[in-house]
């Protein structure tokens, strides 16, 4: 199982739900989506109304479902969580709408999956708070309106160019990117996460893991999770520097918070593409990657760390990622990117 890009572990999916911070000051860092978003929910309460359409994106595990319950949370109401891909039909949509109570939120995960008909369906309940419903089949259907009642729609996603602009234009709340975090915010993340698991988790420890988690919340709680495992199988009673290192050797985690699979696609782009431009597709079949997780997980953080560079030609490895792979890079490097 892939640490770094896998959602499917349900071991997992429970320790991070008991590791999902409850309380607006448990959320660390997103401090400007938090001001924003304090200011938004203060206002609508006030006035006694819905907290406005809200969009949130950004690369996966940074917290925007998190957020989400903690919006719902924060308004005293009640959150329904679906995602694009489980709306199938017009049908499904008009069900979940028409089944919502005054105020709540309706969280919808990777919005960018929903299509073209049911985003149609969405623009009248976003913005009037109606849907139309055909009733009936052939010359004899007919198109009948309901009304809604008051509510939130979350939508978020880890692809916000695949949003189309009438669909994000409706999220009057507006829209949130979710930044990487620093190596306090993770370190501050993985001390609470070990208090919730009971675990000692040493100052140095923490501060090992918190740099190698690809500033992405999610994967510290994991890694931590791991050396929790790590050193009760072999009697440590705390995770110290010691567990740490062997624990993120042992899953193949490097110095640079980097896996198997970014290291195979960065001597992919270096190796067999003589560093670039290549398109993602290509790297893609020549690392046997899937197209989507190398643009959703890989590719983000690689861009971050400054390892590779997006051309119009396609991707490029830059200097740092040909030192880092141990091989001297072309002179004239700089003149293809
Ligand atoms: P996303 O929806 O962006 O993929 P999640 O909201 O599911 O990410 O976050 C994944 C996990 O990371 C959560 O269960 C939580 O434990 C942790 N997490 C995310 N953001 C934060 C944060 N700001 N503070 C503390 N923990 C966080």
């Amino acid at each position: 199982m892939n640490l770094i890009s896998s959602n499917q572990d349900p071991d997992d999916k429970s320790i991070e739900t008991a590791l999902r911070p409850s309380s607006w000051g448990d959320y660390i860092g997103q401090e400007i989506a938090k001001r924003n978003l304090s200011i938004l929910i203060q206002a609508a309460k006030g006035r006694k109304e819905s907290v406005e359409h809200l969009f949130f994106y950004g690369p996966p595990g940074l917290g925007k479902t998190t957020l989400a319950h903690l919006v719902a949370k924060e308004m005293d109401a009640q959150i329904k969580v679906t995602s694009g891909p489980a709306i199938e039909r017009v049908g499904d949509l008009a069900s979940l709408l028409t089944n919502l109570s005054p105020g709540d939120v309706l969280f919808i995960d990777e919005a960018h999956r929903l299509n073209k008909a049911i985003e149609e369906v969405l623009y009248p309940a976003l913005e009037n708070r109606t849907i139309d419903i055909i009733i009936g089949k052939g010359p004899g259907a007919r198109s009948i309106q309901l009304d809604l009642p008051p509510f939130t729609l979350i939508a978020a996603t880890t692809r916000a160019s695949l949003i189309s602009a009438p669909l994000r234009s409706r999220f009057s709340g507006g829209s949130f990117r979710l930044d990487f975090y620093n190596e306090n915010e993770l370190k501050e993340i993985i001390k609470k996460s070990s208090s919730v698991l009971s675990v000692d988790l040493k100052a140095d420890a923490a501060e090992y893991i918190a740099a190698r988690s690809r500033a992405t919340p999610r994967i510290a709680n994991r890694l931590l999770k791991r050396a929790r495992d790590y050193a009760q199988v072999h009697g440590s009673a705390s995770i110290d520097l010691d567990v740490a290192k062997k624990t993120l050797e042992l899953i193949g985690i490097d110095h640079k918070g980097l896996d198997e699979a970014d290291r195979r696609i960065l001597s992919a782009i270096v190796d067999k593409f003589g560093g670039g431009p290549v398109g993602l597709q290509t790297i893609a079949a020549a690392t046997s990657e899937e197209n989507a997780t190398i643009e959703e997980v890989n590719e983000p953080y690689l861009l971050r760390i400054g390892f590779i560079k997006r051309t119009p030609r396609g991707r490029v490895a830059t200097r740092s990622a040909w030192e880092y792979l141990g091989k001297e890079a072309p002179r004239d490097l700089e003149l293809f990117s």
